[in-house]
């Protein structure tokens, strides 16, 4: 045994504990009493990005939170405002984060504090971030933050409405009317756009007078209908004649089984697994009602609908766990669970993602189950853990590679029952059973190195609050590499949108992407195979 006097003992730079300092590193305290890498500012957008802050996280609550991303933003924006707008765009256009607001937040942020380059590229980008009335909304109420109404703002809402074909328009119009204190109404009164042309003319004067012109556009003819509809037969007619959506239908008719039926051909993926629980709840959507049953999960599963949709991952599997759990958030009734409509949303969530190209290598995909992952909400969403999504992210990397093994880890390794053929409902079912603890990110090294795991990169999914273990996360993986001959990389999916890290940003080897992501596991392949 080595034997040495004190001043072997406890400092150096190959062995720290997690709630000291690496000697000579540039770590930060993070928000859980250890020590932790910080992340750049622009990384920081990105899990900003894909993130947001809603609902804090286990340590920060979630005006703290959002008031540090905000900082991080502001900080990228004075640096350069327009690869910030690129960064916005990219993320958003593509679908990457499970909501868009914190796009719109972060544009709004760039149209009010940019320089004047920036405030107009913001503007500019407008249709591309807000592509729904619902997103119009929310950015006007941003926006209000941080500029005034002048000319350039005012402008640039006009031009959103200008820019849309009669049928958009119109479809824009009359399914999103007003959100977060605003309306269609008082948007057009504020910008007071020229209208493009004649229809964008009648149609605007519904909007604004409320008066239903001559020859305006037919969908809001037949909203105009609806509202007056006497029957449910009438109104079945005017869905199928007219393409009218959920928002278009009186209240009094809403819950039955066959508005829902003449519904679903018109309903975007969003609208079908947001209603899950209404089809359910009308008696459309049942055990043995074949109908229904065929109709939704067909929808559900459409790959078409699905990108077109742009509905995230992550979003789907929050509906499957909604409606699995047979009760709304507000607890108001309950459903039977039909098998073949958590099957469908299983198949709809895989193709969410885009294509990933397996990488042939060994991998070891960790997840960390500890306390604060059980606590941590997922972009807002109740029913979500981070633990539980970030399973399910795992899966994809799981289900695309050969050689993976996949474990879960707090303060020591907790035995998971998971297989690639473990359905999401599974999955669930398996993260809500287990055992959860303190954190110790080092653990998934220290298994592989004591259970001689030949691994060429560790996948962890942690919110990078370490404080337990004995060891920091990269020096288990220095010695890992040392004692194995493997350059093994590290890449950590960030479930929270912190500033910290357990990646060592110097270390080529490391990579931290954004947990959510859904370019994620395509992003992860492409740094193990390199
Ligand atoms: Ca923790």
């Amino acid at each position: 045994m080595k034997t040495g006097n004190y001043l072997s003992k406890g400092y150096g730079t190959k062995v720290t504990p997690q709630s000291e300092k690496i000697p000579g590193s540039n770590q930060v305290p993070n928000s859980a009493g250890g020590f932790a890498f910080g992340i750049d500012d622009w990384k920081r957008l990105d899990r900003f990005l894909v993130i947001g802050s809603e609902g804090g996280s286990y340590y920060t609550s979630e005006r703290e939170l959002t008031k540090g991303n905000a900082e991080a933003v502001a900080r990228c924006i004075e640096a350069d405002g327009i690869r910030v707008i690129n960064r916005i765009v990219e993320i958003s256009e593509a679908g990457r984060a499970p909501k868009n607001d914190p796009a719109l937040f972060a544009l709004a942020m760039c149209a009010g504090i940019g320089d004047e380059k920036t405030r107009k590229s913001a503007l500019e980008a407008l249709p591309k971030v807000a592509r729904i009335g619902t997103h119009l909304f929310h950015f006007v109420s941003y926006v209000e933050q941080f500029r005034g109404w002048g000319r350039g703002l005012r402008n640039a809402i006009g031009e959103w409405y200008n820019e849309k074909s009669d049928e958009d328009l119109a479809f824009q119009v009359v399914k999103y009317q007003q959100r977060d204190g605003w309306s269609n109404r008082d948007l057009l009164r504020l910008s007071h756009p020229v209208p493009l042309n004649d229809e964008h003319k009648k149609i605007f004067k519904w909007v604004v007078d409320g008066e239903c012109p001559k020859g305006v556009y037919k969908l809001i003819q037949g909203f105009e209908k609806a509202k007056v509809a006497k029957t449910e037969k009438a109104l079945l007619t005017l869905i199928e004649k007219y393409g009218l959506t959920m928002e278009m239908i009186p209240t009094q008719f809403a819950n039955s089984p066959a508005v829902f039926e003449a519904l679903l051909p018109n309903l975007g993926l969003t609208a079908v697994i947001r209603n899950l629980g209404n089809m359910s709840k009308s008696g459309y959507l049942a055990k043995g009602k074949w109908d229904g049953v065929n109709a939704v999960c067909s929808r559900i599963m459409d790959e078409k609908n699905i990108k077109k949709s742009r509905v995230h991952p992550i979003t789907i599997l929050n509906a499957l766990v909604t409606y699995k759990a047979g009760h709304g958030l507000l607890g108001k009734g309950e459903w039977e669970v039909v098998p073949e409509v958590t099957d469908a949303l299983d198949k709809a969530f895989y193709l969410g993602f885009p294509n990933v190209e397996p990488t042939g290598k060994r991998i070891v995909l960790a997840l960390d189950v500890s306390g604060s992952m059980c606590s941590n909400k997922t972009s807002g969403f109740q029913n979500l853990t981070a633990r539980l999504a970030s399973a399910a992210m795992a899966m994809v990397t799981y289900k695309t590679e050969k050689s993976v093994a996949m474990i879960a880890f707090c303060d020591k390794i907790v035995p998971l029952d998971i297989s690639r053929c473990t359905t999401l409902e599974g999955v669930v079912g398996k993260m809500s059973n287990l055992d959860f603890g303190r954190t110790d990110c080092a653990q998934p090294m220290i298994w592989a190195t004591e259970k001689r795991v030949e691994a060429d990169a560790f996948i962890v999914y942690t919110d990078n609050e370490i404080w337990f273990g004995k060891i920091h996360p990269t020096q288990a993986l220095k010695q890992y590499r040392k004692d194995f001959g493997i350059p093994a990389k590290l890449i950590v999916a960030g479930m929270t949108a912190t500033e910290f890290s357990i990646a060592d940003p110097a270390d080529s080897g490391m990579l931290d992407v954004v947990g959510f992501d859904s370019s994620a596991p395509q992003i992860m392949s492409q740094f193990i195979t390199e």
